[in-house]
């Protein structure tokens, strides 16, 4: 079986962290690509399993030597996938990038078999309801974050999948048939 690239991209809070692990405890053939950050861990994320925590000068000094299959600088700070690690996991499984419209259409330009996913909440009520539940960002950072969501939305166009996020097992498994429909 072909094992493919797939970008999972959506407005943050939507669920996308909750369907691909959830995806990835089920599927021992999929990974999850674990992307560098210079934003700081949350309570209880590990380094080199949720992110790379790097500092910016690091962070620079990976951009110079072309380390990236794509990266970005949102909210402030860097989010970068490290090329390395996609080309190698690739031989064996699977691969899913959780990242942003912008990396997602970066990431097709280098690897044009990438499959772009876009997950979409099922209201901008129910969008806040799970931002603010998360409660792991201040009320200004959530109005940010909403506030990005529109652009996220523009691009869906540009997308190979649209999954609505309303039930989340039904999502999930819409996930799960489109890495074995490509
Ligand atoms: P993202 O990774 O897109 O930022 P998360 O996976 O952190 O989003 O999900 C944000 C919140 O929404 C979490 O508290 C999660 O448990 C909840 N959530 C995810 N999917 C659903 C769903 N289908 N229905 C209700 N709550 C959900
Ligand atoms: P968070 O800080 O909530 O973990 O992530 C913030 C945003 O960064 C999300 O929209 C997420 O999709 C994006 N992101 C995470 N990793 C990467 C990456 O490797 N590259 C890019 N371009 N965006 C990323």
């Amino acid at each position: 079986m072909r094992h493919v690239l797939l970008a999972v991209s959506g407005p943050s809070g939507v669920g996308k962290g909750t369907m691909v692990k959830t995806l990835i405890s089920r599927r021992p053939d999929v990974v999850e690509s674990v992307s560098c950050t210079t934003r700081a861990p949350r309570e209880g994320e590990i380094h080199g399993k949720h992110y790379f925590f790097l500092s910016r000068e690091e962070f620079e000094r990976r951009i110079a030597e072309d380390d990236f299959l794509e990266y970005d600088e949102h909210f402030g700070n860097y989010y970068g996938t490290p090329k390395s690690f996609v080309r190698e996991t690739l031989k064996t499984k699977s691969v899913i990038m959780e990242i942003d419209v912008v990396g997602s259409l970066n990431a097709k330009k280098t690897f044009p078999e990438c499959v772009l996913v876009m997950v979409v909440p099922p209201s901008l009520d129910e969008l806040k309801r799970r931002l603010s539940g998360r409660g792991s960002e201040t009320e200004a950072q959530i109005e940010n974050r909403l506030a990005r969501m529109e652009y996220e939305l523009s691009h869906k166009d540009l997308y190979d999948y649209i999954i609505v996020n309303d039930d989340l097992e039904k999502a999930i498994a819409d996930l799960s048939k489109i890495i074995d429909g490509e």
